[in-house]
């Protein structure tokens, strides 16, 4: 479909046929990024107190939390003044959901479901206009990297669930816009062959999904003596998890020396921020609050803290003070693209992408990833901390490259890093099963999780 056909008309006729203004609100970002700090921090406030000021009326969990604080929104009188709330965590907006719902929302409410960072699933409702709005924000990220609306996509997305749901009504919609949806969870050597043929006769102009994903697809891509450095993609956005940079150079090589852009947000907390031409990571500030807080204080620049997010336009289901899981940092510097959103850098992902040392350590989990990736043959690994003395590592490898002692090496590498008190063992797996999500999560500690919820460490020689 051509471009101006699918831009000028073809998504702005669906968008106004459900509901959404996502173009209203692309134009006013257009706008607002180029705004001074002072007027985003006048308009956050007044979007803040008015989305307060509703949830305190409309919605019953809210109204109850605000009386217990002794907190009056119509009271405020600056940006602070909220965060005397309590912050809103995964357990209680699974207790309290149809609470947390504002019932009489315009357009009516979209339901939605995520994994979540702990396996657990989480459900919750959107609005049009939250739609619209991350919609917006990521039309107008797009723009940084030269892609316009309605220019070819690839996702390489998709939890089964998701895939199976596209039925051919929506297959028909994705190609109106100029969307291919290929799944992540299907990826496989037997169907590479028939993703890299769709890719080519579709031709394009950037790609988008888990970086995981698509740095598999890519090292699969040449394994198999496919050249994908013609296909004329111009730029890979990255999301939902981590972007490594192994990653980032590998997927980049293997498209012929594109720009491989990182988007940090999730489902439940929205698009949050994405990174400029000139390096920085922006925050979307005219959608969202984001602070860094560390044992319930907020940290000062270039300190670790817990990212926690209020989006400012989900009326039918606020997030207020909600806590990501993940870990990051702020930048009080200016970016010298020009725009005066706000930078957040160095986005540890989950703090369940960490392990805990038997000597109490909370230790990035990067660390042991590349012990693995630096034995030759591993194709795909994961490694699981079942007890804070009790390491799994699970290995695909090619047999005619993974030398003999690896196992040995994963060991020692471990040993290293955790202490000697800790007993790892390695199995070698025919195939990795991924996430129900269709991500690949190459960490995964019970322990860290459980720490996190201060149920305290589990140790397997007791
Ligand atoms: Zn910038």
């Amino acid at each position: 479909m051509h471009q101006k056909l699918v831009k000028h008309l073809i998504f702005p006729v669906h968008e106004k046929v459900i509901g959404r203004k996502t173009f209203d609100y692309l134009e006013e970002l257009e706008r607002l990024q180029w705004a001074s700090a002072s007027e985003l921090g006048e308009l956050q406030f007044q979007k803040v107190k008015a989305l307060l000021i509703h949830a305190g009326k409309n919605i019953p969990f809210y109204a109850k939390r605000f009386r217990d604080a002794g907190f009056d929104p119509a009271k405020m009188q600056n940006i602070e003044d909220f965060k005397v709330l309590p912050m809103l965590t995964k357990k209680e907006i699974r207790e309290n959901l149809q609470g947390m719902t504002w019932c009489d929302c315009p357009g009516g409410l979209q339901r939605y479901n995520t994994g979540g960072s702990s396996g657990e699933p989480l459900i919750f409702y959107f609005d049009r206009r939250r739609q619209a709005y991350d919609a917006a924000a990521r039309a107008l990220t797009h723009r940084w990297w030269g892609i316009d609306v309605g220019d070819k996509e690839v996702y390489l997305w998709g939890s089964p669930l998701e895939i199976t749901k596209q039925d051919r009504i929506k297959d028909f919609r994705d190609r109106l816009t100029n969307q291919l949806l290929l799944s992540a969870f299907e990826l496989s050597p037997t169907q590479l062959r028939s993703y890299v043929e769709r890719m080519k006769r579709f031709r394009p102009k950037c790609l988008f999904g888990y970086p995981s994903s698509i740095d598999l697809f890519c090292r699969m891509a040449r394994q198999h003596g496919y050249d994908l450095s013609r296909l004329g993609i111009q730029a890979v956005f990255s999301t939902a998890e981590v972007l490594y940079d192994h990653q980032k150079e590998n997927i980049s090589a293997t498209l012929g020396g594109i720009s491989v852009v990182n988007g940090y947000g999730s489902r439940e907390a929205g698009f949050i921020s994405h990174e400029c031409p000139s390096g920085a990571m922006h925050v979307i500030d005219p959608n969202v609050i984001v602070e860094y807080v560390r044992d319930g204080h907020p940290v000062g620049p270039g300190e670790d803290g817990e990212v926690v997010v209020t989006h400012l336009d989900n009326w039918a289901m606020p997030f207020i003070r909600y806590r990501t899981g993940d870990v990051a940092q702020f930048d009080d510097k200016l970016c010298t693209c020009g725009r005066h959103l706000s930078i957040i850098k160095k986005i540890q992902g989950r703090t369940t992408d960490f392990v805990v040392t038997p000597d109490g350590r909370w230790q990035h989990a990067l660390s042991l990833i590349y012990v693995v990736r630096d034995i030759p043959g591993v194709v795909q690994f994961k490694i699981i901390q079942e007890a804070v003395d009790n390491v799994r590592v699970l290995l695909e490898v090619d047999k005619n490259l993974f030398p003999e002692d690896g196992n040995s090496l994963i060991v020692e590498g471990f040993k290293k890093r955790m202490g000697k008190d800790v007993d790892v063992s390695v199995e070698i797996a025919d195939e990795i099963a991924k996430d129900a999500s269709g991500k690949y999560r190459y960490v995964v500690s019970k322990v860290a999780e459980s720490d996190l919820l201060g149920r305290g460490v589990t140790r397997a020689k007791e």
